[in-house]
């Protein structure tokens, strides 16, 4: 008999979720992680959308480690001396009449750790500081996990270690992550007073604001910026296609500094303190880059591991994936022990609900997204033609107005882009992000 009915690998959004749902059924799991605290290796931006974990955790609003629910929206066009900026609020996504947020800022090392605690609390047993080498396997079905020399044997091993999988290559399900469906994300955590934070981004207490951020801040490199409130600190970041950083000889941070030094973006810095800095992969292959398989006979690849993300710009989203596939393949899990059936055939279910699920269905929306996000005239042209339009409507020099049509012609001409470019890449953003 094994010592478990699952092993999960990785204490992050996707392990956590996995492991409390499991032990909340009433399953044998133990949940490993290789840092010494779950959490204190992690990083997101990061606004954690929709509604999987407060569905799943009963009084998940009054105990969880949210910062703020964010019920404002800006997106950010820049460009050296100008920006263009398209602001959206919405008081509904706060939550009110008891529906849940849209979505919350929160700060991993906290949301993690707490969420490995409910885990715990549930029933599962964690260990942390323990790092999973290999597979035991029989016959080529897992039974179980190697860790510091010692085999752990369990009916199913949930692969839950992140972007960089090295269990998913043990699996033979993929050939490692290549450069080109990789952005680096680096993020610095500003501290400052809880009231600032309110009076400079225009929000109450307990609700914030989301900034993506696009144009000259990435220096011509594919990839934008983020800023995000939280309740005394201010998470910025910018996330970067890894080839094209390459390309360009630029480090992250001295990109990521850049963009802080912009002064439309420092002015809401000011006075703040650089608590904590960090940096991360980004899945960025879209759908193209999912695992051959995400179960087998005796395992199921969840959240980064199996490289369900979505970045489209406008927001950049992996936790609630990593949720809703944790969440998944413990459904399958309790079925199969139910039936008694560990094999691929029976731990199908899990690909099955992850294809009836939003992560199938967004991932294909969204799958050309990365080719576009890719191309540079995105960030440089089609930028500074937004901010070319706004700086000819407004701008007051003595000389007879123009109208918006003339404006707009000068604008794409200005933009080097020929009409039908535009119009292709026009197209390739509506039917793409
Ligand atoms: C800069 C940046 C900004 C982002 N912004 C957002 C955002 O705003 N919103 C959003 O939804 N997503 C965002 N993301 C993506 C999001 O962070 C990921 O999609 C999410 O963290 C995936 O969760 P996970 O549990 O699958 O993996 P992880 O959070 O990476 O967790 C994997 C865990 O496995 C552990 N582990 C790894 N190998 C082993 C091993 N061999 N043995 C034991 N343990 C192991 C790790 O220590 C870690 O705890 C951002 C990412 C970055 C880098």
């Amino acid at each position: 008999m094994a010592d478990f009915d699952v092993i999960v690998v990785g204490a992050g959004v996707a392990g956590c979720t996995a492991a409390y749902k499991l032990a909340s059924e009433g399953l044998e799991v133990l949940l490993v992680e290789r840092a010494s605290e779950p959490g204190s290796k992690n990083l997101s931006g990061g606004i954690f959308y929709g509604r999987v974990l407060p569905d799943l955790i009963p009084g998940f609003y009054d105990e969880a480690p949210i910062e703020r629910r964010i019920t404002r929206n800006v997106i950010a066009f820049t460009r050296e001396g100008d920006a263009f900026n398209i602001d959206y609020s919405n008081r509904s996504y706060a939550g009110e009449g008891g529906e849940p947020a849209n979505g919350f800022s929160v700060l991993r090392a906290k949301l993690d750790m707490w969420l490995a605690e409910k885990a715990e609390e549930a029933g599962a047993s964690l260990v942390p500081g323990i790092c999973v080498e290999d597979f035991v396997t029989e016959g080529g079905v897992v039974k179980g996990i190697v860790a510091v020399g010692e085999e752990m044997t369990a009916d199913c091993v949930i692969v839950a270690d992140g972007i960089n999988s090295k269990l998913t290559e043990k699996l033979g399900q993929r050939s490692g992550f290549g450069f080109h469906d990789m952005g680096v994300g680096v993020k610095y955590l500003y501290s400052l007073p809880e009231e600032v934070i309110n009076d400079r981004f225009r929000c109450v207490s307990g609700e914030g604001v989301a900034y993506g951020i696009m144009g000259d801040v990435s220096e011509g490199i594919p990839g934008g910026g983020f800023l995000y409130t939280n309740q005394d600190t201010v998470s910025v970041g910018l996330v970067v296609h890894v080839d094209h950083l390459a390309e360009s000889g630029k480090r992250p941070y001295d990109v990521l500094d850049h963009m802080v030094s912009n002064p439309e973006i420092a002015k809401l810095l000011e006075g703040a303190e650089l608590v904590e800095y960090g940096a991360h992969m980004v899945a960025e292959g879209g759908a193209a880059n999912l695992p051959a398989s995400i179960c087998g006979d005796g395992w199921m690849i969840v959240g980064d591991a199996a490289g369900f993300a979505a970045n489209n710009g406008f927001t950049v989203r992996g936790m609630d994936f990593a949720a809703m596939s944790g969440l998944l393949a413990a459904e399958a899990a309790i079925e199969a022990k139910a039936r008694g059936d560990w094999s691929k055939a029976a731990l199908a279910s899990y690909q099955q609900k992850v294809d009836a699920s939003f992560i199938k269905k967004d991932m294909d929306t969204y799958s050309d997204a990365p080719s576009f996000m890719k191309d540079e005239r995105v960030y440089d042209e089609l930028v500074g033609m937004i901010c070319s339009i706004f700086e000819g409507v407004y701008k007051q020099d003595g000389t007879p107005k123009r109208n918006m049509l003339s404006i707009l012609l000068d604008a794409v001409k200005g933009s080097g882009l020929k009409f039908v470019q535009l119009g292709k890449l026009g197209l390739k953003a509506v039917r793409n992000l």
